[in-house]
């Protein structure tokens, strides 16, 4: 079976003074119909930048390169902007932290969303716009009749993401891309988020690529996870393993700075390194309490470890050679 996605070899790049910066380089994954899986990292590790040249969304200057193979067949990087325009919202939506940037303020929520649908599917009118205030209600709003008249501005932030997600959902998405979905949100809140993504994904089978910077979000609802540091994969397996057995040092720094009971974290020293800085050699050995010589030479490649779970990292390349 074709996967639903399948990224090979993407290299996302800027222009600067002293020539093309790589912030992205040589990712290389698939998703699955259905399936949920988490893009971690800290900031400025490249999961955003993945996540918007899934849609081709890089804003010129930058430039994303390599392939972007949608359902087996068809190439987003050189897909003709119709096509391009119908994938987006319709087969593949997107949300954000922030649901204002995406929300128009001078629109009704209720407007807002039928308009995604009359956009993308043919309906018009009184039935777009029942279709709207129906998925208010699948996401769980009260009194979505009324809340749909309302403007942005007038709703809680937990509400506003809440019609983000009705907005995503509503064309029924083969993929979702969700990006730091409930940073800005009180826990509590970004339980109850988590919890209706896992419940719409079961409804309409869509796959979900969760990006996020928080390991405990990402194992509340993902099966798969890819950990990148400055710009590349350096960690993929299930959400299970991954998080209960990490194999790479910084998804292992990762874990052990999240506040777990009983434990004082521990956070990573260092910074990660500015795209157009990035050491040679792993990026992650100038932080790395393992690294040796080699580390700062060559740039470890993914390695199959096991299971689903690989790893770039010269200590489980040198493990693998003496068993
Ligand atoms: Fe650390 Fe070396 Fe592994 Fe990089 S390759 S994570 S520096 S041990």
């Amino acid at each position: 079976m074709d996967s639903l996605l399948k990224v090979s070899d993407l290299r996302v790049s800027f222009p600067s003074r002293t020539g093309w910066v790589e912030v992205v380089s040589n990712l290389s994954f698939q998703i699955q119909p259905s399936e949920i899986v988490g893009l971690v990292g800290e900031s400025g590790s490249g999961k955003s930048m993945t996540g918007l040249s899934l849609m081709r969304l890089i804003a010129p200057p930058g430039r994303a390169q390599g392939s972007i193979l949608w359902k087996g067949s068809e190439e987003i990087l050189t897909m003709p902007p119709r096509r391009l325009r119908s994938l987006r919202g319709a087969e593949i939506a997107m949300i954000f932290q922030d649901p204002f940037t995406s929300l128009n303020p001078l629109m009704t929520v209720g407007a807002q969303i039928a308009e995604n649908v009359q956009l993308h599917q043919n309906l018009k009118g009184k039935a777009a716009w029942n279709q709207a205030v129906e998925m208010l209600e699948r996401v769980h709003l009260p009194s979505p009749e009324t809340l749909a008249k309302r403007y942005p501005h007038q709703l809680s932030g937990g509400q506003r993401q809440r019609v983000m997600i009705a907005m995503a959902f509503v064309c029924q998405p083969a993929l979702l891309i969700a990006d730091e979905p409930t940073t800005a949100l009180d826990v509590t809140l970004q339980v109850q988020i988590l919890a209706l993504l896992k419940e719409l994904r079961d409804q309409f089978k869509t796959a979900i690529l969760l990006i996020s910077h928080d390991f405990g979000v990402i194992g509340a609802v993902c099966q798969r996870v890819m950990v990148m540091y400055a710009g590349r994969l350096v960690e993929t397996g299930s959400a299970r393993d991954t998080l209960s057995a990490p194999l790479h040092p910084y998804t292992q720094a990762l874990l052990e700075s999240l506040p777990t009971p009983g434990a004082i974290p521990q956070p990573i020293p260092g910074q990660p390194p500015e795209p157009s800085r990035r050491p040679d050699g792993c990026a992650f050995h100038p932080r790395c309490r393992f690294a040796f010589d080699r580390c700062s030479q060559n740039t470890p490649a993914l390695l199959q470890l096991g299971g689903e779970q690989q790893a770039a990292c010269f200590l489980r390349e040198r493990e693998q050679k003496h068993l």
